[in-house]
């Protein structure tokens, strides 16, 4: 009985038919660093990679930080080309005892440490067999015993947030490019406009106007 068995009727609708690779990354983590544990398992499995979505998976506050190894997620359909991983964050509100009474302390996002990013790398691995139409456990070895040492020191960062675009100081510099080239062109204009006129007036005292 596969764990997960009960959450596959949500995961369906991320089902992706075709050899198209796509990575969707939900998470805090970084995109780069965490293509980088998947690419290197996928070599590792000989597989071409399939398409793929990571995203955070729920932790029960009263888990939470402890239960991370357990709670990362995986979902695959046997023989198809889509991967659902979920990844709790690092570190949730931890709820923390103040003599007797307690309070819950907003612990900031880590990396994800070593043993977390090869709790991820296993997860990943395991539903590759699935990819490859393995469908029973029992037909394979416990995902937890998988051996990841080619990962090396693979560091999963957070994602650097994005640097804000300064959206009013972007408006001015606009507005100062377009009073710029309209000065240019009237002044351009003003100078056709006399030479037109110059012209005019030397026609009219031609004709005797
Ligand atoms: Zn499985």
């Amino acid at each position: 009985m596969h764990w997960m068995r009960k959450v596959y009727k949500n995961f369906a609708a991320y089902y992706i038919r075709g050899d198209v690779v796509k990575f969707t990354n939900e998470t805090q983590y970084s995109t780069q660093d965490l293509k980088k544990v998947f690419d290197a398992v996928s070599r590792h499995e000989g597989i071409k990679p399939p398409s793929l979505r990571v995203f955070t998976a729920k932790v029960p506050k009263w888990c939470a930080p402890t239960c991370f190894s357990t709670v990362v997620r995986g979902a695959a359909w046997r023989l198809s080309k889509h991967i659902d991983i979920g990844i709790p964050k690092h570190l949730l509100d931890v709820k923390a005892g103040v003599q007797g009474a307690s309070s819950i302390v907003t612990v900031p996002l880590k990396e994800l440490d070593s043993d977390q990013v090869r709790t991820v790398a296993r997860v990943y691995s395991h539903e590759l067999a699935h990819i490859r139409g393995v469908a029973k456990h029992k037909d394979m070895i416990p995902w937890t015993s998988y051996d990841v040492d080619y990962l090396g020191d693979a560091r999963v960062r957070l994602k650097q947030p994005k640097k804000s675009r300064d959206i009013k100081q972007e408006r001015y510099i606009k507005a100062l490019d377009k009073v710029k080239a309209y000065r240019t062109k009237l002044k351009r204009d003003t100078t056709l406009l006399n030479k037109w006129l110059r012209k005019v007036k030397h026609y009219e005292k031609n004709i005797g106007l």
